[in-house]
């Protein structure tokens, strides 16, 4: 018999006869009867996803034709596929290409192949069961199956009167094992496949007793699929031990030998005595036996040929006649072959089954697991996003009700938050202003104004400034406005990982130096106009009540100083006294009417500095020479150490900032202390544009009492001191610095303090040199 497997297939120069004419040789009657002119076909390039379901709607057809350009490449029987599925878990991918034997034995219609035997011989000699017909260019023409030739064979033997006439062949013989087929492939079950398969052959071929055998790895076997006719016994279940069916006979139908034996007592069945005793026990007479082949080879390597060729036998298909002997037609042989060979198929697409149901049990595991994590982190983020509307709904609700202006404005100038006093206040809604540049909503002239501001937030400083905001109303109000600004700290990674990664032995821990970005800003604006407006009224109640005691004051102090002098009359020694006490008082009254007076001036613009060129190193020396006498008075020596540097100033008032100063360090110093006056240039950038401005820098220097840190601001506001006794101690007002201030800053300066509490302080201010100065 010939091989199923076509993977034998080679060439053969014989086979390739030659036809004078394709189309007459078609004609003839032999061609007609043995050829499928609609065999299956496809490219090579297909998928085998889309051959199998070429195979799968053709349940008749064994074989799949490559063609390129008409002419046969390649074939590629269903067994090939189903083992190809099986041991691929990508299969739908492959191509046909991979998969398909080749070259491929064809035949062209020819006088010399002219009889079912010569082209059975053909297949048999070439160990195959598919036989593509092809023309003289190699064309296809059709299909010749074995199974087919088989078939006829066995009508002809049957009815023998029609051996000449192939075309008058029984129908039925054909359909039988189509329909066989069918039923065996109608289930999915195995254990099902194995008994349709024994029950249809029992019926169809009036066997006894119809078997499938399963040989075991080692050797023994058993019956796991039965049909047998009453009375003989079933042999179901039954463990055979591996001397039935020793490894020489499994090599044999490993190979594909098959048996028909008539009788198994006739001599010439060549069974020994021991194994016909053993098998008259079931009353076997007779029996045919065919090979049930692994259409996959088992992944597992055997040590030598032999063995390797045994993993490929499955089991066998045996039928036993008991009643009497029986001689087995090659019908009857072939059939069980074809069968066999289908029970083969159902073997390796149960195997298929099972992986694919493996894969989907795997899959389906998977899924769940990835739906599971999914839907955890997909109520995670819907707890983050509550979490989130809560605390964006209480923060509003705080924001909403303070009366004040709150926005957060990014690097780009553009509100990202609002609250809702800027519909209260300005008309604008916060939903109409989010994403809108500040220059937009503030409108171009009050943007120039606060633009300095903006940049020096956006820069990093925290700003505070005074100005006025027009309201929805049209009223101008005074708004105190802060920007605190958003800086985002660069994160302290360490680069050991990196270095690790890379191979680097070291340990040490790399600060990453990147530096802090400035994100935005916080605005909070605050309406001060009430405040202001008490401020002014207090500012000139003092003005006026200030101005009004001047005049008797002056009067009372010029009394107090004649009495002193004795020329109206000598005074006892405790009326000396109360008039010194009274004296001093009056001079701190006078002194303290001076300066409130002073500071409205300066404050209400009616001061201008008569600002002149002066060098600094004079205005030390005046400043010393005025403050001697009172150093010496409070046992304090003055150093200085000045620059002469030229400055445009009003050298009467940097005189009597510099005097404040000096004499607020010898006030709060211990007697015998130094108080150091210096003057040097001072450099300046300017964070905006960058350019480089002179300055002279005054510094006052003690090692006094100190400042609180807290302190250092407020000393410069009106009537704060750090002690409130002090005024009384030292004949303080509190006013001092303010003028101070004042008086720098409107020579475009700046002035500050530094201090340790207990230590002394430092006292600084800046005036620009001439060069740089506005005159
Ligand atoms: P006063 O007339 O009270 O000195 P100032 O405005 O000149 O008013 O100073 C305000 C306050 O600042 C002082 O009362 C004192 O508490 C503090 N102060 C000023 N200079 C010094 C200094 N050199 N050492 C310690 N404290 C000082």
């Amino acid at each position: 018999m010939a091989s199923s497997s076509p993977k034998a297939y080679k060439p053969s120069s014989q086979a390739l006869s030659q036809a004078s004419s394709v189309e007459s040789s078609l004609q003839a009657s032999f061609w007609h009867e043995v050829i499928d002119t609609h065999p299956l076909t496809a490219s090579g390039q297909t998928r085998l996803g889309k051959a199998i379901a070429l195979l799968t709607a053709h349940p008749t057809a064994g074989c799949l034709i490559a063609l390129h350009r008409k002419k046969v490449v390649g074939i590629a029987t269903r067994q090939d596929l189903m083992a190809a599925m099986a041991q691929n878990p990508n299969w739908p991918k492959i191509r046909l290409s991979t998969v398909m034997s080749r070259p491929v034995v064809t035949v062209t219609p020819s006088a010399a192949i002219s009889t079912l035997s010569s082209l059975i011989t053909l297949l048999q000699e070439h160990q195959i069961s598919y036989l593509p017909v092809v023309d003289e260019r190699g064309y296809l023409l059709g299909l010749v199956e074995q199974s087919r030739l088989l078939r006829k064979l066995q009508l002809h033997r049957d009815h023998p009167a029609s051996a000449d006439t192939a075309s008058t062949y029984h129908p039925q013989r054909a359909q039988i094992f189509a329909d066989i087929t069918l039923k065996i492939r109608q289930s999915l079950q195995l254990k099902e496949i194995l008994q349709t398969t024994v029950d249809e052959i029992q019926q169809l071929l009036k066997a006894d007793r119809v078997l499938i055998y399963q040989v075991f790895p080692d050797s023994t076997g058993k019956t796991i699929s039965e049909a047998v006719v009453e009375p003989y016994p079933s042999i179901l279940e039954i463990p055979f031990p591996e001397e039935v069916f020793p490894e020489t006979y499994q090599t044999l139908y490993a190979q594909g030998r098959v048996r028909a034996i008539t009788d198994v007592h006739a001599p010439h069945a060549n069974l020994s005595e021991c194994l016909v005793e053993f098998i008259d026990q079931w009353c076997i007479k007779s029996k045919l036996i065919v090979p049930i082949v692994h259409p996959i080879t088992p992944p597992a390597t055997p040590s030598n040929e032999a063995a390797a060729v045994r993993k490929n036998l499955w089991g066998l298909l045996i039928a036993h006649q008991c009643a009497r002997p029986r001689q087995w037609s090659d019908f009857e042989l072939d059939l069980m072959q074809q069968l066999a060979g289908q029970v083969g198929l159902a073997l390796s697409q149960g195997q298929l089954m099972e992986y694919l149901e493996d894969r989907v049990k795997l899959r389906t595991a998977e899924l769940t697991k990835a739906n599971l994590s999914l839907k955890k982190e997909i109520n995670d983020r819907q707890k983050v996003s509550q979490a989130l509307s809560r605390s964006e709904a209480q923060l509003r609700l705080v924001t909403n009700n303070l009366p004040v202006l709150i926005a957060y404005v990014d690097s780009q100038q553009c509100y990202q938050f609002n609250n809702k006093s800027y519909e209260q206040w300005l008309g604008r809604a916060p939903n109409k202003i989010h994403g809108q540049t500040m220059q937009a909503v503030m409108g171009e002239a009050h943007y120039q104004k606060i633009r300095p501001h903006i940049e020096a937030a956006l820069a990093g400083q925290q700003v505070s400034y005074e100005g006025e905001l027009t309201f929805k109303d049209g009223r101008d109000r005074s708004v105190s406005v802060t920007y605190i600004p958003h800086i985002e700290a660069a994160p302290q990674k360490t680069s050991q990982k990196a270095g690790q990664k890379a191979g680097h032995k070291t340990s040490k821990k790399k600060i990453d130096s990147r530096p802090a970005t400035v994100k935005g800003f916080f605005a909070l604006t605050t309406d001060i106009s009430d405040r202001k407006a008490i401020e002014r009224m207090k500012d000139e109640f003092i003005a006026v009540v200030s101005h009004e005691l001047r005049t008797p004051l002056t009067s009372i102090h010029t009394s107090l100083k004649l009495l002193a002098t004795g020329r109206l009359g000598d005074l006892k020694s405790e009326g000396q006294e109360m008039l010194t006490v009274a004296d001093e008082n009056t001079d701190r009254l006078v002194r303290l009417v001076n300066n409130v007076l002073d500071l409205q001036r300066i404050e209400a613009g009616e001061v201008t500095m008569d600002a002149h060129a002066c060098d600094t190193a004079a205005l030390i020396e005046q400043t010393v020479e005025t403050m001697q006498t009172i150093a010496q008075q409070h046992d304090i020596n003055i150093e200085t150490q000045a620059e002469s540097l030229p400055i445009w100033a009003d050298p009467d008032y940097i005189i009597q900032t510099l005097t404040n100063l000096v004499g607020n360090a010898i006030k709060f110093s211990p007697p015998g202390n130094q108080v150091h006056l210096s003057v040097q240039k001072y450099p300046q950038t300017s964070s905006k544009t960058a350019s480089e401005t002179q300055y002279a820098l005054f510094c006052v220097q003690d090692n006094g009492q100190g400042i609180p840190t807290g302190q250092l601001a407020s000393i410069f506001e009106r009537f704060q001191q750090v002690d409130s006794s002090d005024s009384r101690k030292k004949g303080g007002t509190g006013l001092g610095l303010t003028i101070c201030r004042k008086v720098v800053e409107q020579h475009g300066g700046k002035i500050w303090a530094e201090s340790q509490l207990g230590q002394g302080s430092y006292f600084y201010f800046t005036i620009p040199l001439s060069a740089n100065a506005v005159p």
